[in-house]
């Protein structure tokens, strides 16, 4: 008979602690483990985390959260991708969507052609041929296609959304499927004297909780991983200077538009977040350039309407725990690790620690081999993502300014280098176990920031130069007729949640 978990103990109830206790309840169901969310109310969640990235869909359906009432109780807008402001340089723009460019032809990938025209003096944007893009640009909403009939037709969206109305979803929900749960600070972490296990924890009202497996979502505290197991953190800040945010929500008026806008500011960068009751606003920063009562006035200089909430200062380390599973823990979310919010991907990551998390589901026994395996995979998400925020602050030709300077100037990893050379040599790309963004991602970086190989692929010169014109039309004709089908975003967002957006 296996010695099976039968409790499991998740600390923490912000965003990561609800979405852990949302998933374990739905996929353990029926294995009778009792979950118990223990979280403090006085001391409250980080407050910041409103952008995701289209795999959130996913987590929605495994949840059975349906989109319709996501978007009703989250104050939700449509995203299809991230702008880049001012990046390259100041007044110059580009776009990371959430979707394919173009269609290949005999095999040559669009991007090779896309070259060659550009080589022959075609300038149009890569991004005329990239429905996602296009949506977004015209502040449209579309649904995807379950069978597109080809690349054009591929893309997704992702959501904005208030980030305490999500966890009080997921509370919702979490409680309706059997999760208890306890607000009451955390006193002391005991661990087993003979294992090092996390055994239990005394709450600030005398009683005490136990659990076999704990799930540690206690934010920056990082209370069962950090400090009570003394799990060293990675200290990034030599990859990612960014140390230090500022966030304030403020009052709009003006049209949701379905996408987050990244602009770059003297020493970091601010983010734009629409949601349908505000606008969320943070300028994340390096504190070796800039102070943070300068970084707050430079963010309330910025704001397209009034602040609707005080300034809230937030400290990070980029970088994470050197091992995310130790012995029966599991960190997820920031007591994990952080990497700044440019591609919001702490949300994503929560999500794909717990997808990693069943196939390697233990017993009371916990195997070290299971954590190792989470840790090696975790360790590589993290790194991957790290290698395309870096490519962000790369390309910047911001000459003459010390934060640009600075970041342009950064040694790349061994793992992004190879990335560069391949793009830089052949226009190709490098493909990865644990990536989180693919090909079109990182073209849509490369293309934005004008980083273009040398050469086009010999194979895209096959083509005749006039019927290759000819194909790119009907592509963006194609993208043009399809765009008739789409309704303006605010107009969607009233139908769907049946309020004016
Ligand atoms: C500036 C910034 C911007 C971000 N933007 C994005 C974004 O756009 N997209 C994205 O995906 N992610 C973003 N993130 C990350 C995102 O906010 C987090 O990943 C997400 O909110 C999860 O946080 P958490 O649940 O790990 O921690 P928290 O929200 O901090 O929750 C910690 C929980 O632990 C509890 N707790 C702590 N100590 C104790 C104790 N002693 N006793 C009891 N309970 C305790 C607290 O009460 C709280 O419930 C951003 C982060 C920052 C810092």
């Amino acid at each position: 008979m296996r010695d099976q978990i039968r409790s499991i103990v998740i600390v923490g109830g912000g965003t990561a602690g609800w979405m852990a206790a949302t998933f374990l309840a739905r996929r353990l169901a029926h294995l009778r483990i009792v979950i118990t969310v223990v979280e403090s109310s006085a001391i409250g969640t980080v407050g910041v985390g409103e952008a995701t990235v289209p795999a959130i869909r996913d987590f929605f359906a495994a949840v059975e959260l349906g989109e319709t009432e996501l978007l009703r109780e989250t104050e939700a807008t449509i995203k299809y991708g991230i702008r880049f402001a001012d990046w390259k340089t100041r007044g110059h723009a580009f776009f990371h969507p959430f979707g394919l460019y173009g269609v290949p032809a005999r095999g040559v990938p669009f991007h090779q052609i896309w070259l060659r025209q550009r080589a022959a003096g075609d300038t149009t944007p890569i991004g005329d041929y990239c429905l996602a893009t296009q949506l977004a640009e015209r502040d449209l909403f579309l649904p995807p296609s379950d069978r597109p009939a080809n690349d054009l037709g591929v893309f997704n969206f992702a959501v904005h959304f208030d980030a305490s109305k999500f966890a009080a979803l997921l509370r919702r929900l979490a409680l309706a499927n059997g999760v208890a749960h306890r607000d009451a600070r955390i006193t002391r972490v005991a661990l087993d004297p003979e294992n090092g296990h996390v055994a239990g924890v005394d709450l600030d009202t005398g009683e005490q909780v136990t659990g076999d497996l704990w799930i540690d979502c206690s934010g920056f505290r990082s209370l069962l991983l950090g400090e009570a197991m003394g799990v060293e953190y990675r200290d990034w800040r030599h990859w990612l200077p960014c140390d230090r945010a500022v966030a304030v929500p403020c009052a709009s008026d003006a049209m949701h538009r379905p996408m987050t806008t990244a602009t770059a500011m003297e020493a970091g960068w601010r983010w734009h977040i629409p949601l349908r009751h505000r606008v969320g606003n943070g300028y994340v920063y390096c504190s070796d350039f800039i102070d943070d009562a300068a970084a707050e006035d430079a963010l309330l200089g910025a704001l397209e309407g009034a602040p609707i909430a005080a300034p809230n200062r937030i400290r990070f380390t980029p970088g994470h725990r050197d091992r995310f599973w130790e012995r029966n823990v599991v960190g997820l979310g920031l007591s994990s690790g952080f990497l700044e919010p440019l591609e919001s991907t702490s949300i994503t990551l929560i999500q794909s620690g717990l997808e990693r998390l069943l196939p390697l589901f233990p017993d009371r026994g916990f195997d070290p081999r299971l954590a190792a395996v989470y840790n090696r995979q975790s360790m590589l998400e993290f790194e991957r993502i790290r290698d395309f925020l870096m490519l962000h602050y790369r390309g910047n030709a911001r000459h003459g300014e010390p934060f640009w300077d600075h970041v342009r100037a950064i040694e790349p990893t061994a793992g992004l280098q190879l990335k560069l050379d391949a793009w830089r040599s052949a226009g190709e790309f490098v493909r990865n176990e644990w990536d989180t963004f693919q090909d079109a991602s990182w073209l849509s970086m490369y293309a934005g920031f004008d980083d273009l190989p040398a050469r086009h692929s010999p194979l895209a010169d096959q083509f005749d130069a006039a019927g290759l014109s000819d194909s790119l039309a009907r592509m963006r004709d194609a993208i043009a007729g399809t765009l008739r089908h789409a309704e303006p975003h605010g107009r969607f967002l009233s139908r769907v949640v049946g309020e004016c957006a």
